[in-house]
Parts: structure tokens; C-alpha cells; sequence
């Protein structure tokens, strides 16, 4: 045989261990096969897609030049090796399976399969044959493929079907194949021919890798290969046909063409009595006010909130709206989203109720529904009546009857099969193309606005609001509600928020909100005002600090609380320069930016400072100058900075620290710190400035202050954020004295600072905290935390350090232990999965390779369980 070599010569044969052989060169791609990775990204998956465009426009060079062959993995050949191989399928019910999927979609694929375009494809472009290797952000992306071995003439489509396919290894979920197919479609369009064969192509390839492995496996057992695979190839077959191939192809469809109309179903009113019953809306969505106070986690929730509002309104029913995302299906701390989104409308009866044909049609009975199956093949479900037909109908015949208080899903459908009335969003607009809207039947004067989507709602953020204005995220789910330590998405998801450093006593604690209403509906005006509300809070908020901190300035942020420290000190010493410490931020102000030197908020920080603004070393002592004992010399350096600008005419008019320090991801102060700093201060006539907006207010479990833990007092407090829950509210608080030295500036005012309703905001924090013990529960709950965080150290080596106290905690993401390389990208990863797993989590430092870990002080047990799990598996898996 003669082979031709790239220059058009002959190769000849080599001789090995006696035998004349081709040999090939190739050259090297360093990586492993991508299907080693247990998940794949979003991303990791719309670049196979874009290599499998690749890969077929490369090939269409090949055209005439490959010998046509009949290869089983052609899926040209699908339908009939899976007739022929199915009764090697020992999986019980499986043979059965296969073979009605296989002929399902030769049934869908046969008006196209004559004319989809063909060309010489690989035709096996699997996770398996995919070469990876580890990127910045430590996520394998492809970068080579191998295995041509199948290499042949067949639907180019095909080769887009197998990749596809090999996907529903790595998720139950089949919309987890649509970034293949949106990046395939960017490079190589899809025609809407082959949009249309794509579905079920990829169950024919699910369907012939099944019988095939379990052919492989029976023919030859020692072949480990196969045995292996065959639980893998057996999952993917069930995921290919999780759903009806309808709606996997409308799932497809849709990712490139995305349809503006949906289908809706009409004719005669269906609910009676004596006259057609038009229920009102009842409404379960994440921001219904039927659900406020955690009403949406109760048992039977949804019928409770049916009978209360049918109650109030004293209508005969009130009926859930087709397609509206549940809260009420919501689950916490849960790995999956819910199944929320209801395929039909629920009515619940206020009265006895008639249920009508709206069409004529067959009727047929169930244990727990009547469908009525029109001419047009149209079926009409009606889960929860009690059947009185059977057989022919006519329409406006009694199907049947909903009694008072019992429930009714009405859902129109044209599959053969009984759809399930709730999926999860990623489906639910597939399966809304086969379960049109039968609001018709109900209202027909019913007009549905569609809700502006997540998506669409960003874009018109960006152009509204200042896009300097960052948002978490890549793809920020829409969050519309907030409760305890959870937050929700307008799809009904719940997330676990473990970042809301504001919210101490967690999202829509109903005693600040009735408070808060209550005060609202009082009197809000200004402090020049005389009430009791600002007398009561500055009370309270002067007693939790020790002699001589006795006198309250009430401000509306951190910003606006430091920025009002520094005119402080400034007007009480005569002086400018200030010292602070690097890589802080103590807000955005013109005077609050010039001390605050950390370059993850401003890049420029370090060079844009005035001349008084001096800084101090970080005081890190896992990775910054000096580590672990030595870490008691950034004192000595602070106070020799501190003593430098007095011998040179410059004695501080203050040192401003954070008294824990919060950007390193709530690392504490080495011992002693502080006391030796501020001694060095005030020796030369400073004042110290304690920045506690974001580690106080209970937040350490074991101190309620972070100048506590240091045994020092500072001169001077800041306090926000925690204090009003997220309402504005700030606070400086400092001696009598210096706060008279502030006369020499004027008077202070601010308009809102001190209100009524932000006094009473901030006292009933106070409540909350004291009441529900949630300093306490930060001190027992952040311990077991920090327990699960210290063990997950020990298995996963990306983890260089937990720091943190009570629940202030950072874990520090590093690529290396011993060099501490920062895991940068690999963080900003593994916070995007933790979101898809159910956890709000964010990078800080300014190193951006900490996670962030401040939830509100009220998490329990579970959910401290939950997201060290979370993490685990992010860890374990992948990101
Ligand atoms: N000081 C510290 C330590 C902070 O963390 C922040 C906010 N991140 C501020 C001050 C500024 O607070 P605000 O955003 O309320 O203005």
C-alpha cells in the first residue's frame, strides 16, 4: 500500500520488532480527555460546540477523499443497530425503552433525513476524544482532539449530535447541551432543517451507545471499556429522553430562534356555576404579598394562601396564572433548582364548582384527572376533578365537578403522553410550546403580559444605571426577596446568601418591617426636630461602647460615618496628615478614597493619594512581610512610621484602621497591634480611629467589637452597614470632647441621619440582636463552620488558609502553598457554580482570591453544613 506524506511523497514503511509498519508522527497536545471532568461550565461546553464547528468546517476539505464506509456509529445507521442490538439490553424495561425511543425519532427525523446536508465528519467528537488541558482559572478547556478513527461521510449535522449527546454525561439536565449548540450555530449556522433533526439525532445516539456498550459488554466481558461505561451511557440514554422529544427539539429550536409568541389554547368557559366563573388572580410569585414573612415555606402553603385570599375577596375562585414561577416550590439549601413553573392554571374553589367541555371531544377517566381529547388532538387535563363522563362529549357537557376547596389543574397538552404539570425553568419554555396556555378556557378576557426576563432587565440596567455600578455575577439571577439567611430568584430558586454582611438579622425580618411601617406612618422628619426615637437610639448605642465613647453622630453610611471621623480629628487637633493602613476601603468620598489604598476597589489607589494621606503595611500575617511569630513587627513599623512623620513636622492627626481586618477576608490584627499603635499615636497627640462598619455589631460571635479582641479603645467609632440591617444608617461615636471640638467646623447636620424611622431601624436591630441571641449563635455556628472549612483544608489543596472569626470568615484560595500564588481566576470560577449550586458567595482581598463568607448571624447549622458542602463539591468536581 502506498500512503501519500504531506510533501505528496510516499511514505514508506518502518520496521518494528520484525514487522514493517506505518508509523505517524503527530504532533503533542499536553492534556487528559475532557470527560475526566465530572462538571462541566457553560463555557467549557460552548467551546466543544465551537470545536465541533471547527472540526466540521475543517473536514468539509476532505470531501470525496475518505472511502465511504458503513460504520454502526453513523447515525445514518442509529435506527436500525439499535432494532438490531436491542435485546442485548439487560436494564428491566430498557430493550423496551430503546427501541420506542429509536423509532420516535426516525419517525421525527425521516421528512429531513433525505436532504440534510453531508459531509466527511469525525463523527465521534466526545468529552472522551476531547483533549484539555487546565487554563488560568483552573477549568479544562478543550484544546485538541483525537481518535479519527470513525472519521467518514454522514449528516454534518451528526457530528454537533454527538457532542451534544456525550454532554448528558456530565447533567441530568438537557439543557445543558444549548451553549454547544448557540456557539456550533455562531460559526457553522444550523438550518432549520437540521435544528429540526438535531433532538432526535441526539436520542438516536443515546439510544445506539446504549445498545451497543451493552452489546460490547455481553460479547466480551473482559472488555473494561465497555463494562465501565455501560451505567454512563445508560444515564445519558434517560437523560436524551427525559423529556418527550418535542420538547427536546423545541428546547434546541429555541436556543438559536427564540419564538416572541406562545401558544394558547381556546374555547367555551370551562368553570360554571349557572353562569361561566371567572376566578381572580391568586398570585405565588417570589414578590407576591401573599407570601411575605416566609408564608411560601408552610405546609400546603399554596392552599392556605388560596383560602385566605378567596376569603378576602369573597370570590367564588382564584386561580394561579400559567406558567408564573412558584416561591411556594421553592426548596432551601438544595444543590437543583425547583420545579416551579406550573404548565397550566390552578384553580382553587371558593364554591362547588361545574366543570364544562370546552370542546367536543372523547373523555376519558383517571384516578385523579378527566381528559377530554378534542378532534384536533388537542387533550384537555384536568387534574383534581372528580369525573361524572366517559366517552363521546359535547362541548359545554359536565366533565365533572371541583368541590369547595379543593384544587384544580387545568393543563391543555397535544403530546401522547400526560405532561407533568411543574418544571424547572431551564425547561419550561420547551414544554410550553406542547402545553399551550389555557387561560382562554378560564378568562377569556384574560390578557398576559410576559415578564421582562433577567436578562432583558440587565441591558436596560446597564442603560440606566451608572454601569461603573458593578453587579455580582456574569449572569446574575433576578433576585426579587429575601428571607432569613435566603435569597430568592424570580424562578423561584433559592440561593443561600452567605455574603450579606448587612443584613445581620437575615432578609425581611417582619419586626424591623412593621416597625419601620409603623414609624413611617408616624412621623420620618429631621433631628432638629425633638423626639424620642433619636434620644432612645443614641442611648443605646453609646451603652454598647466602653468610657469615655459616650456621644452618638447619626449618619446614612460607612462612607459618610469615617469621612465625618477624619473632619473630627482634623478639627480637633489643628492637623492633616493621616495614617491608615494598606489594602483598606473605607468608602467613596473625596476624603474617605484618600485613605482607603486597596486596589480591588481602585486600581489607582496606591497613586491618586494627597500628600497628608499616608499608609502603613497591611498587617497580613499569612502572606504579606511578615508571617505567622514575626507578624508582631508591623506594629514596630506602624509606630516607626508614625514617630517618622513627627520628627519631620507631620505628627498624625489620626491612624484609621479597620479593628479586624475585613478586606483580608476578617483576618484578626496580631496580638497586640492595635494598644501599640494607638499608644504611639496618642504619645504624639493623635487620635485613633476604629473603622467597625463592617466587623462589628456582634459579627466576631466572640467580641461585639473588633477593637474588643485587641483589648484596645479607640477615640473615636464607625459604624453602618450592620446597624440598619441594609436601611441607611451609619453612626460615629467618640467622647464628648471631641465631639464638642467639631463647633470649630460649624454646626453638623444631616437630613436624613437621625430620622425617626432610621432611629427606630436601628433600635430594633438592637432588639433583634439581643433577642434572638445572634451574637451568640455567630460564635456557635461560625465555630462549626470554621470546623467543616479546616477539614475540606486538609483534602483540597487549592484551600491556603481559613481565616476569620465567629462569621467573618475568608477562605484563601492559592495555587500553590508554599509560593501562596493567589487562585484569582480560579475564585471568581468557583463563585460563579457555587451560585449554580445555590450559594451567593464573592471573592474579596486584593488579591480577589478569598471567599467571602459574612452571612447573616442568624444561619443555622444546616445551612453552615450546606455551603461547606457546596464548596466540597465544587472542589471535588470542578468548577
Ligand atoms: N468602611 C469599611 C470597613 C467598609 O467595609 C465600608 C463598605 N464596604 C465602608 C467603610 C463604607 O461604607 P458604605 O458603603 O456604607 O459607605
Amino acid at each position: 500500500m502506498a500512503i501519500p506524506g504531506p510533501d505528496g511523497s510516499t511514505v514508506q514503511p518502518i520496521v518494528l520488532g520484525g514487522q514493517s509498519t506505518y508509523a505517524r508522527l503527530v504532533s503533542f497536545v499536553a492534556g487528559d480527555v475532557l470527560s475526566d471532568s465530572r462538571y462541566l461550565a457553560p463555557e467549557i461546553v460552548a467551546a466543544l460546540g465551537d470545536l465541533a464547528a471547527r472540526t466540521s468546517r475543517a473536514l468539509t476539505g476532505l470531501a470525496g477523499q475518505v472511502p465511504t464506509r458503513s460504520l454502526q456509529w453513523d447515525l445514518r445507521n442509529a435506527a436500525e443497530v439499535v432494532t438490531r442490538l436491542a435485546d442485548f439490553v439487560t436494564v428491566p424495561g430498557g430493550r423496551e425503552a430503546v427501541l420506542a425511543a429509536a423509532r420516535t425519532a426516525a419517525r421525527a427525523l425521516a421528512p429531513y433525513a433525505g436532504s440534510l446536508p453531508l459531509q466527511v465528519i469525525h463523527g465521534d467528537l466526545t468529552d472522551d476524544n476531547v483533549i484539555a488541558a487546565v487554563d488560568d482559572d483552573g477549568r479544562r478547556r478543550p484544546v485538541g482532539v483525537i481518535d479519527f478513527g470513525d472519521l467518514a461521510e454522514s449528516w454534518s449535522i451528526a457530528e454537533l449530535a454527538v457532542t451534544c449527546t456525550s454532554l448528558l454525561a456530565h447533567s441530568p439536565d438537557p439543557a445543558t447541551m444549548l451553549p454547544a449548540i448557540v456557539a456550533y450555530d455562531g460559526i457553522r449556522p444550523i438550518s432549520d432543517d437540521e435544528l429540526a433533526a438535531l433532538g432526535p439525532l441526539v436520542v438516536l445516539r443515546a439510544a445506539a451507545l446504549a445498545v451497543s456498550g451493552q452489546q460490547q459488554a455481553q460479547v466480551d466481558p473482559t472488555n473494561h471499556y465497555a463494562t465501565e461505561n455501560l451505567a454512563r451511557e445508560w444515564a445519558i440514554f434517560e437523560r436524551a429522553t427525559s423529556v418527550p422529544l418535542e420538547v427536546l427539539t423545541e428546547l434546541i429550536r429555541a436556543s438559536v430562534r427564540p419564538r416572541r409568541e406562545h401558544r394558547t389554547a381556546h374555547g367555551s368557559a370551562l368553570l360554571w356555576i349557572d353562569q361561566p366563573v371567572v376566578p381572580t388572580a391568586l398570585d405565588l410569585s417570589a414578590t407576591s404579598p401573599e407570601l411575605h414573612d416566609g408564608y411560601f415555606l408552610v405546609d400546603d402553603a399554596e392552599a392556605t394562601a388560596a383560602a385566605a385570599a378567596i376569603k378576602r375577596d369573597g370570590s367564588a375562585a382564584v386561580s394561579v396564572p400559567y406558567v408564573q414561577p412558584r416561591l411556594t416550590r421553592t426548596g432551601l439549601n438544595s444543590f437543583e433548582a425547583p420545579a416551579s413553573i406550573g404548565l397550566g392554571v390552578e384553580v382553587f374553589a371558593g364554591q362547588d364548582l361545574e366543570l364544562r367541555a370546552p370542546w367536543s371531544g372523547v373523555a376519558a377517566r383517571y384516578d385523579d384527572a378527566v381528559a377530554l381529547k378534542s378532534p384536533e388532538g388537542l387533550t384537555l387535563w384536568l387534574s383534581g376533578a372528580t369525573a361524572s363522563v366517559e366517552g363521546a362529549v359535547d362541548t359545554g357537557d359536565i366533565l365533572g365537578r371541583l368541590a369547595a376547596h379543593d384544587s384544580l389543574r387545568v393543563q391543555v397538552s397535544d403530546l401522547d403522553s400526560r405532561p407533568p404539570f411543574f418544571v424547572s425553568a431551564s425547561l419550561a419554555a420547551a414544554w410550553g410550546e406542547s402545553c399551550p396556555d389555557p387561560t382562554g378556557l378560564i378568562d377569556p378576557a384574560a390578557v398576559r403580559t410576559a415578564p421582562t426576563g433577567a436578562e432583558e432587565l440587565l441591558d436596560r440596567r446597564d442603560r440606566a444605571f451608572a454601569p461603573v455600578q458593578e453587579h455580582y455575577f456574569r449572569q446574575p439571577p433576578q433576585i426579587e426577596r429575601g428571607w432569613r439567611s435566603h435569597l430568592f430568584d424570580t424562578d423561584g430558586r433559592s440561593y443561600l446568601d452567605m455574603v450579606n454582611n448587612v443584613s445581620i438579622l437575615g432578609h425581611g425580618h417582619p419586626r424591623l418591617a412593621a416597625a419601620i411601617e409603623r414609624q413611617w406612618r408616624l412621623l420620618n422628619t429631621n433631628s432638629r426636630f425633638h423626639y424620642g426615637a433619636v434620644v432612645e437610639f443614641s442611648e443605646r448605642l453609646a451603652a454598647l461602647l466602653p468610657e469615655p465613647l459616650d456621644t452618638v453622630f447619626l449618619v446614612n453610611s460607612g462612607t459618610e460615618a469615617v469621612d465625618l471621623a477624619l473632619r473630627l480629628a482634623w478639627a480637633n487637633t489643628g492637623r492633616r496628615d493621616i495614617v491608615s493602613v494598606r489594602e483598606a476601603y473605607h468608602g467613596w468620598s473625596d476624603a474617605t478614597d484618600a485613605v482607603s489604598t486597596s486596589v480591588a476597589d481602585n486600581p489607582n489607589a496606591l497613586e491618586s493619594r494627597p500628600s497628608w494621606a499616608h499608609t502603613v503595611a497591611a498587617p497580613n500575617a499569612y502572606r504579606g512581610q511578615y508571617r505567622g511569630a514575626d507578624a508582631y513587627r508591623y506594629a514596630e513599623d506602624a509606630v516607626a512610621a508614625v514617630n517618622n512623620l513627627t520628627a519631620q513636622g507631620h505628627p498624625p492627626a489620626a491612624f484609621l484602621s479597620e479593628s479586624f481586618y475585613g478586606n483580608a477576608g476578617g483576618m484578626a490584627l496580631p496580638d497586640g497591634y492595635l494598644p501599640t499603635v494607638y499608644a504611639a499615636v496618642r504619645r504624639a497627640g493623635g487620635l485613633c480611629i476604629a473603622d467597625e462598619v463592617q466587623v462589628g455589631y456582634g459579627r466576631l460571635g466572640h467580641h461585639f467589637w473588633g477593637f474588643e479582641q485587641q483589648n484596645a479603645v479607640p477615640d473615636i467609632v464607625t459604624v453602618a452597614k450592620a446597624m440598619g440591617n441594609g436601611h441607611p444608617l451609619g453612626a460615629v461615636i467618640t467622647t464628648a470632647a471631641i465631639a464638642a471640638g467639631y463647633r470649630s467646623q460649624g454646626y453638623f447636620f444631616s437630613s436624613a441621619g437621625g430620622s425617626p424611622v432610621s432611629c427606630v431601624a436601628g433600635t430594633v436591630v438592637l432588639d433583634v440582636l439581643r433577642d434572638e441571641q445572634l451574637q451568640e449563635n455567630a460564635r456557635v455556628v461560625g465555630g462549626h463552620l470554621r470546623t467543616r472549612l479546616l477539614e475540606l483544608a486538609e483534602r483540597h489543596p487549592i484551600i491556603g488558609a481559613v481565616h476569620g472569626m465567629g462569621l467573618y470568615v475568608g477562605v484563601e484560595l492559592v495555587r500553590d502553598r508554599t509560593t501562596l500564588e493567589p487562585a484569582t481566576a480560579e475564585t471568581a470560577a468557583i463563585c460563579e457554580r457555587m451560585r449554580e449550586l445555590g450559594v451567593i458567595m464573592q471573592p474579596t482581598s486584593d488579591r480577589l482570591c478569598v471567599l467571602k463568607i459574612k452571612p447573616p448571624l442568624g444561619i443555622g447549622t444546616a445551612d453552615a453544613d450546606f455551603f461547606a458542602d457546596a464548596l466540597d463539591r465544587v472542589l471535588t468536581e470542578g468548577w
